[in-house]
């Protein structure tokens, strides 16, 4: 019996395909995540969004575990090491929601960029304030991109059309499209001096707090800041800090440290209620890889990898 359990909510046709491929889907959005070690000896396979977590403990009570699979990108909620030890199959689906996070960050970018918020607001209000909603192009404006992988490229091919001169950052990129090799690699301090910087990095030891108070005092050209990849990639008091001197312009921000506000401690409150109290920041609930599209894509990369597994 090939049990499969999936924690979260998916396109429709992963559970008629798995089943088609021989499966028994166990549909159960809303899993407790603390009760997966007491289920795991008994599946082949799980199909996880970012709350379980597969540390090697619950690898190691995966007995008949043959994949693990990721709705989205982040893996760092698996021990890889462990699952590559147990012969465990990692399966995630960058491909799936690359495009949904670029075009997000793009409107997130445009929104900030033309005050849209605020605009929005008093035209509702009957309040015609035009000089104050000046916007902001963005084609001559130097953009960098911090991490080449997926939704790098993706942010810069779709950024293409808008005319900024695009660089990116990232020592380990593997492969590049042809269709965005026109991005020049640059080295760290290279990135400093862009107007405009966008975060598309896995969360690691590396990566946590890469944009910290040092950082900031480092950027030179009062830069917007957009991050659609990991909250603790950025420090978030620093951030704010970096806002309130003006050191940086502006920031658009999917991701946060703590993505649970009734969790927040007393410090935490005070630190998000600046950020949400200024009118430079455009801010959404991790939703940059969340379309109807997306949905249908990530299941489509899983049904592909799982039918090559059997
Ligand atoms: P990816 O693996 O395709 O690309 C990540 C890139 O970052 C790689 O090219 C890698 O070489 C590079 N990188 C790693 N460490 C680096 C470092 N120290 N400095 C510079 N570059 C570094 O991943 P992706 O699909 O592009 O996703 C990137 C991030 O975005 C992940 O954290 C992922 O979880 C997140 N994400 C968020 C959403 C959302 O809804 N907000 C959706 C999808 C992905």
């Amino acid at each position: 019996m090939s049990k499969v359990l999936i924690t979260d909510y998916v396109h429709p046709k992963l559970i008629t395909q798995l089943e088609e491929l021989g499966y028994i889907p166990i549909y159960k959005q809303g899993f407790d995540p603390n009760t997966i070690s007491e289920v795991i000896h008994d599946l082949t396979g799980v199909i996880i969004n970012s709350k379980i977590k597969m540390t090697s403990a619950v690898i190691e009570k995966g007995v008949n575990l043959k994949f693990i699979g990721r709705l989205g990108s982040g893996l760092e909620i698996i021990d890889l090491e462990a699952a590559r030890k147990a012969n465990i199959a990692v399966i995630n689906t960058p491909s799936g929601n690359c495009n949904a996070v670029a075009e997000h960050a793009i409107g997130m970018l445009l929104t900030l960029q033309n005050k849209l918020l605020s605009a929005d607001a008093e035209v509702r209000r009957s309040i015609w304030n035009r000089e104050y909603h000046r916007g902001t192009e963005i084609s001559d404006k130097k953009v960098g991109v911090i991490g080449f992988g997926h939704t790098g490229q993706a942010f810069a091919r779709r950024l293409r059309g808008f005319n900024p001169t695009l660089v990116y950052y990232d020592p380990y990129v593997t492969s590049i499209a042809s269709d965005v090799n026109y991005c020049e690699s640059v080295d760290m301090s290279s990135i400093y001096k862009c107007d405009i910087m966008s975060f598309h990095v896995p969360l690691t030891d590396e990566t946590k707090y890469m944009l910290n108070a040092d950082f900031i005092l480092k950027c030179t050209e009062n830069p917007v800041i957009i991050n659609t990849s990991r909250g603790q990639v950025v420090d978030t008091k620093a951030l704010v800090e970096g806002l309130q001197s003006r050191q940086i312009s502006g920031a658009c921000l999917d991701v946060f440290e703590n993505e649970k506000p009734h969790t927040y401690s007393e410090i935490e409150r005070n630190t998000y209620n600046s950020l949400f109290s200024m009118a430079n920041v455009v801010v959404s609930p991790h939703i940059a890889g969340w379309t109807h599209q997306s949905l249908e894509g990530i299941s489509d990369v899983l049904l592909n990898r799982i039918s090559q597994l059997t």
